[in-house]
C-alpha cells in the first residue's frame, strides 16, 4: 500500500512503532505526546524542530496526559502513575486491578474539568473483565463502568454535555449524558456502529462542530461521523491496516495527528505497508476540541 492520493495526509514520522497509540497535543509546549505500548515507551514529538524524544518506561504504557502542575500521568499494566520527564522517575498513583493479572490498562484521556479517565482490558481482548475508571483531582479513583472487554477511545462533545466511549469488540461508539461538574455519566446509548468488514473502532476525538473522528483498527482509515444522525460524513484512507487513534493539534488545532501500528501484520503485509507504525498528520478544514490536562 503506497501513500494515498491525498495531498493533505502527511507521514510526519516514519516511527515504525509496534503499537503507536494515545496522541495527546499539549497547547502549552506545542508538542505531541504519544506512546508505543509494545515498545514500552512514550514519545514527545516537536513538529517545529521535527524532533522526537523517546523515554523508555519499561512497562506497557498505554496512555499519556500532561499534568498541569508539571510532568505526565500515564497508564500501564501496573496502574496509573506519574512520570517525571526530567528524571524519568515513575510514582504510582493507584492500581485498581492489582488482583487481576490478566488485565492491563489501555486508552485514557482527561475530561474538560481535568479529571483523568482510563479503562482496562483483558490481555487477549476476549473476556469482559475490564472497567472504565475516573481519577479525581484529589487522586481518588472511581469505577464508572464494568464488563468492558477492550476499553478504548474517549472524547467529549464541544459543549461538554456528552461523553463518547468505545469498547472496541462491540464495534459501537456509545454516548452518555455527561455532567462536567461531577463527572457523572448516565443514559448510555449507541450512536455509531462501524460497518462489517471495516475492523473495529479504536481511539477517537471530537471536532468543534461536534463530529467524531474515529481510528479504525483493521480498517485502514480514519472515519468522520455525525453522532446525532449516526451517519458517516467522510473517510480518510491511511496506508496502514491498523489505525489506532487520533488527536487534533497544531497552532490552530486543525491538524489531526494519527497513530498506527505495525504489530499483528504478517510478513507480506509489513512489506506492502512500509509506513505502518508511522505518525501521520491530516490538515483539516475544521478545528478540533483541545486536549485537556490533568489538574490533580
Ligand atoms: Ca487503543
Amino acid at each position: 500500500m503506497a501513500l494515498p492520493d491525498n495531498e493533505s495526509l502527511e507521514l510526519v514520522l516514519d516511527a515504525k512503532a509496534l503499537l503507536g497509540e494515545g496522541p495527546h497535543w499539549s497547547e502549552e509546549d506545542q508538542q505531541l505526546y504519544w506512546v508505543d505500548i509494545l515498545s514500552k515507551c512514550v514519545h514527545i514529538y516537536d513538529p517545529q524542530r521535527h524532533e522526537n524524544q523517546t523515554i523508555i518506561v519499561d512497562q506497557l504504557i498505554s496512555s499519556v496526559v500532561v499534568r498541569s502542575s508539571g510532568g505526565l500521568v500515564i497508564t500501564t499494566e501496573k496502574g496509573i502513575q506519574f512520570l517525571d520527564i526530567e528524571t524519568e522517575t515513575l510514582t504510582p498513583i493507584d492500581d485498581p486491578e492489582s488482583t487481576q493479572p490478566g488485565n492491563r490498562f489501555n486508552d485514557g484521556k482527561c475530561d474538560p474539568s481535568g479529571r483523568f479517565w482510563a479503562g482496562t482490558m483483558d490481555f487477549d481482548g476476549a473476556a469482559a473483565t475490564g472497567s472504565l475508571y475516573m481519577l479525581h483531582k484529589d487522586l481518588s479513583i472511581k469505577t464508572m463502568k464494568n464488563h468492558v472487554t477492550v476499553s478504548n477511545g474517549i472524547t467529549w462533545s464541544p459543549d461538554y454535555r456528552v461523553m463518547y466511549y468505545v469498547d472496541s469488540p462491540t464495534k459501537n461508539i456509545v454516548a452518555f449524558d455527561y455532567d462536567n461538574q461531577t463527572g457523572h455519566i448516565k443514559n448510555e446509548r449507541i450512536v455509531v456502529t462501524i460497518p462489517e468488514g471495516e475492523g473495529i473502532p479504536d481511539g477517537l476525538t471530537s471536532d468543534s462542530e461536534g463530529n467524531l473522528w474515529v481510528a479504525q483498527w483493521g480498517g485502514s482509515m480514519i472515519s468522520k461521523w455525525n453522532p446525532v444522525t449516526g451517519k458517516r460524513l467522510d473517510v480518510i484512507p491511511v496506508p496502514a491496516t491498523h489505525v489506532t487513534s487520533c488527536a487534533f493539534g497544531g497552532p490552530h488545532l486543525d491538524e489531526l495527528y494519527i497513530t498506527t501500528a505495525r504489530t499483528d501484520l504478517d510478513e507480506h503485509a509489513r512489506a506492502s505497508q512500509p509506513h505502518a507504525g508511522g505518525l501521520f498528520k491530516l490538515k483539516t478544514a475544521v478545528k478540533g476540541i483541545p486536549t485537556f490536562k490533568f489538574k490533580g
